[in-house]
């Protein structure tokens, strides 16, 4: 329930910053060219919006649509860490200590997600399931109301030291107290396959966002898309840090402490995990990552985030990515010089361009 009304909020608030961001169509007596659809899916709020050519009907449209919607959703629930899909399978039979066959179409994100964690050392690492399900963060209606104990932190955190490498085309394990969650790169690694899919459909100027994870394509007719980065600390709906005009083939992901936390003693536990000390990561509120590729992206954003203000750079490099903003826990705004002609950033932010 507290899930759906968040949600709903949060549909709202995206709505209103789309429509804050919009201008109005150059011919209002006309259909609108731009076909949007909101539904709920891997826990955040995603909504597709495509800007028909002449190429396709506007039932054709609504169709790729609709195809793309159900293609998510299937995704979700063939990728839930602990859901009735494939990996919520996979997942049950390493605890039961079994070693696994992954299937063919899951391989590549698996490889994906075992480069990004020896690429960023360990500080984004989907073998963390057991320690996100122990925090709760896998489900709302799981969150605590105080932190787990830290003997229960180390237990779950243990197994992830030395944990078994996936090696692409093998089965994995057994691998004692390890549970995939792919929380930190589905929805890029969604996003990605959802906008190949519309274009596929004739689709090709198109907006995924996956709650503040998007990856755009072609063009909102005659101007470019237009994207906002959330406000970690928005007091008000749709208030934005920045807003980007997208270059035509683009991917904008944020990791946020906001997405899922809890409150306990005055502190913010949130959902990204620090995977050297099993508790939630302290030295940002967001990082957004601008590049090409939605799920390296993904992975990016959660990898920065946890290297915190002392590391960030050291990280960025190793991942080869270099247009970021970042919030620090004090609410200090920088972006990166390469990212920095790109923003526009809303009226009173002050920032900082860093190298
Ligand atoms: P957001 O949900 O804001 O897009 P992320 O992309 O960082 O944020 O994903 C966070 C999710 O990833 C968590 O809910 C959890 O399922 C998983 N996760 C948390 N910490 C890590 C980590 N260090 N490495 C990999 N996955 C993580
Ligand atoms: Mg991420």
């Amino acid at each position: 329930m507290r899930l759906r009304q968040g949600l709903v909020a949060a549909a709202v608030v995206a709505g209103l910053a789309y429509l804050a961001l919009r201008t109005p169509d150059p011919t209002p007596a006309q259909p609108s060219p731009v076909h949007r659809r909101d539904f709920l899916a891997m826990g955040t709020l995603v909504s597709i919006s495509a800007y028909r050519g002449d190429a396709v009907s506007p039932e054709q449209a609504e169709q790729a649509l609709g195809d793309a919607e159900r293609s998510l959703l299937d995704f979700e629930h063939r990728w839930s860490a602990w859901g009735e899909g494939e990996l919520g399978r996979i997942n049950r039979k390493l605890a039961a200590g079994d070693t696994v066959g992954i299937p063919p179409d899951m391989q590549d994100l698996f490889g994906l997600a075992m480069e990004q964690t020896r690429k960023s050392r360990g500080l984004f690492d989907a073998r963390i399931g057991n320690l996100v399900w122990l925090w709760g963060f896998d489900d709302e209606s799981r969150y605590r109301s105080e932190p787990p104990p830290a003997a229960e932190v180390q237990a779950a955190l243990a197994p992830l030291r030395g944990a078994r490498e996936f090696e692409p085309g093998k089965p994995y394990g057994p691998a004692p107290g390890v549970a995939w969650d792919f929380g930190a790169i589905a929805k890029g690694y969604a996003v990605e396959q959802a906008v190949a899919q519309l274009k596929r459909a004739g689709l090709p100027d198109v907006i995924v966002n996956a709650g503040g994870n998007l990856r755009a394509v072609g063009r909102h007719g005659d101007r470019p898309w237009r994207v906002g980065i959330r406000h970690p600390r928005a007091k008000s709906p749709g208030e934005v840090l920045a807003a980007l005009n997208t270059d035509g083939d683009e991917a904008v992901l944020t990791s946020g402490d906001y997405e899922r936390y809890f409150e306990h003693g005055g502190r913010r536990y949130h959902h990204i995990l620090d995977p050297r000390s099993g508790e939630p990561a302290r030295g940002f509120q967001s990082v957004t990552v601008v590049t090409r590729d939605a799920a390296l992206a993904d992975a990016a954003s959660t990898a920065l985030f946890v290297a915190g203000p002392e590391h960030w750079r050291d990280i960025a490099a190793r991942l080869g990515t270099d247009r970021l903003l970042l919030v620090d826990a004090e609410g200090r705004v920088a972006v990166t010089r390469a990212l920095a002609p790109r923003l526009e950033f809303a009226p009173g932010i002050q920032y900082q361009v860093v190298e």
